[in-house]
């Protein structure tokens, strides 16, 4: 190729840092000034050039015209500067941009399909330039982060997610594919921006929905075959669960939102059982919020339950109770509840409120998971802490101002004494004396990208090794290990997640993990198995730094 081409392809591009010999060897003579510097100053003066704007989206735009020109540069920025550089390039500013992405596009990032390509889907995947991909992010726009509907322009969040899946996970970028499925948008200020970029019409539902996911899917394995992680990300409630049992027992499918969040909060779970002691079948559970999140962090803990103890899983999910917008989930609401409700209504006399839930159910955890802020009220605090010595409090809602509670009340309600995670940042607290540091399903530094603990990792052990089909007990592989990253210098802080600046080598244990139970499942196709799959994980992991061509 000529060194004019080479510059222009942001896999070989190295821009100032091509040595003396590669210029002379690439034809790049003369189309470069006579400076010859490293990948570190480059990422230097980057790093300058960005912190010098003030909105968060100039940066992102700084952010994705890097990764536009120079892929590995970009990379290198984004895992050396992980907690600065995640809030743009992941949420919240990512959200921003999904908003105006009509506004700010320059080139297309991943693969537009939309019902104008109905029939057509596999010549569509045929246009990719890479022909080996094993991981896709997909999202139909219909409920991004918590911005609802934003059609086409949802764009952002496959691209941003398998930004993570490279530099939190490791999986080269090449073999990564950014989807978006355009079906229409009901969002009616879309409809009318003149710069939106997807189709002006509502959205499409059933049946023909249906199908033209039914053609991706299938184009998709036959294009790229069995072996090839299929994420589904930010589909609305209905969509999502039914996607996922439809394909769960034909392709290798993951949906983020209800699997990657149930996954991360076990995880806080059981390292927070180091702090409060008993083992997990000997907790109750209370739920406030019977939805995507509540329903399928209860139903993953009520397996890893059943797995420890042996117990069918409808007996341990007796431990187990959800308080929905109607109340207590029980046993004389069955017939009015919705299918995902149904595994959890258990015999109890109806109750309408939380406060008169807790008192009588006498929780030993409390999750939060309904979207609405403020609503572990004093009372219901104060009740968990009269009747726990530890009293474990998840609030997770996002973001802030919808947090079921804030750190500082759920540590001076309780006198000091819960153990406390949550979805949207707190900084630490103080409470006579002591420092308390939120267990954070997530990290400080960012909002709903908590499930960065885990998806990478997770996708990272399905491609290792050569995963066809995602078992529940993969997902518990993963919260396993992400538990096991918490050191007891961590449990002193009252830190139930270990630090976000290790996540490379979290995501390590996460993959070899999840590769050991694809193994031990028969799932897996990458023969023989690694004898040490930390080190083999490691040894896969993508690293940016500049190759020299000859
Ligand atoms: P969803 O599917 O809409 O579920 C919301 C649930 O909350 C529903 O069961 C709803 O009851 C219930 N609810 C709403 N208002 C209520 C009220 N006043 N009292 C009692 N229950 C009420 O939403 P989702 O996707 O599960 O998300 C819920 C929240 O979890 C969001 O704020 C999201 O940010 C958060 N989340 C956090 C993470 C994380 O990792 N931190 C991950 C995912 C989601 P009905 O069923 O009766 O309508
Ligand atoms: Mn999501």
């Amino acid at each position: 190729a000529s060194g004019y081409t080479l510059l222009r392809d942001p896999k070989f591009n190295k821009g100032l840092a091509f040595s003396e010999k590669e210029r002379d060897a690439h034809y790049l003579r003369g189309l470069l000034p006579p400076a010859v510097i490293t990948q570190e100053l480059q990422e230097k003066k980057l790093m300058h050039n960005i912190r010098q704007y003030q909105l968060p989206l100039q940066k992102y735009m700084a952010v994705m015209d890097l990764a536009a020109r120079n892929d590995r540069l970009f990379y290198k920025l984004l895992i050396d500067n992980v907690e600065e550089l995640l809030p743009i390039v992941y949420t919240p500013t990512v959200g921003e941009a999904c908003q105006k992405y009509g506004c700010i596009f320059k080139h297309p990032q991943g693969l537009y399909i939309s019902l104008k390509e109905k029939g057509k889907i596999l010549e569509v995947l045929k246009n990719w330039p890479e022909r080996t991909i094993q991981v896709i992010v997909v999202t139909d726009g219909e409920r991004i982060l918590g911005l609802g509907d934003l059609g086409c322009q949802g764009m952002g969040i496959p691209v941003g997610k398998l930004a993570l899946y490279t530099a939190l996970g490791g999986v080269r970028p090449s073999a990564c594919l950014p989807i978006t499925i355009d079906v229409g948008t009901n969002n009616e200020q879309l409809l009318k921006d003149e710069f939106y970029i997807g189709l002006r019409q509502k959205r499409a539902t059933g049946q023909e929905y249906d199908e033209l996911l039914e053609e991706f899917m299938s184009a998709v394995k036959k294009n790229y075959g069995e072996k090839v992680v299929i994420q589904f990300e930010d589909f609305a409630n209905h969509n999502a669960f039914k996607l996922l049992s439809k394909y769960t027992a034909s392709h290798l499918v993951f949906n983020d939102d209800i699997q990657g969040t149930a996954s991360v909060v076990l995880a806080g779970v059981v390292a927070a059982l180091k702090l409060i002691g008993g083992s997990l079948a000997e907790h109750t559970f209370l739920f406030l919020g019977a939805g995507e999140a509540g329903t399928g962090i209860a139903e993953l803990i009520a397996l890893e339950m059943s797995k420890q103890t042996k117990a069918p899983l409808e007996e341990t999910r007796k431990k187990i109770w959800l308080v929905d917008s109607k109340g207590l989930i029980v046993s004389s609401r069955k017939n009015s509840l919705q299918e995902l409700k149904k595994p959890w209504a258990h015999e109890h006399e109806p109750i309408g409120d939380l406060l008169s839930a807790v008192k009588s159910i006498k929780p030993t955890v409390l999750i939060g998971s309904s979207g609405v802020g403020k609503a572990f009220t004093k009372e219901i605090i104060e009740a968990m802490a009269s009747f726990n010595e530890r009293p474990l409090i998840m609030a997770l809602s996002n973001p802030t101002l919808q947090s079921e509670c804030t750190a500082e009340e759920a540590y001076t309600w309780s006198k000091g004494r819960a153990i406390f995670a949550s979805g949207s940042p707190f900084d630490s607290v103080e409470y006579e004396g002591k420092t308390f540091v939120p267990g954070q399903v997530g990290d400080v530094t960012f909002v709903e990208a908590n499930n960065a603990y885990i998806f990478p990792g997770f996708g990272f052990g399905l491609v290792i090794s050569g995963a066809i089909r995602v078992h529940n007990e993969m997902l518990l592989a993963a919260s396993e290990a992400l538990a096991g990253q918490v050191t007891q210098e961590n449990y002193e802080k009252g830190m139930i997640y270990p630090p976000f600046s290790n996540i490379r080598k979290i995501s390590a244990h996460i993959a070899a993990n999840v590769a050991a139970k694809a193994y031990e499942l028969g799932v897996a196709t990458h023969l023989p198995r690694p004898g040490n799959l930390v080190k083999y994980a490691e040894s896969c992991m993508y690293s940016p730094v500049y190759r020299s061509y000859r």
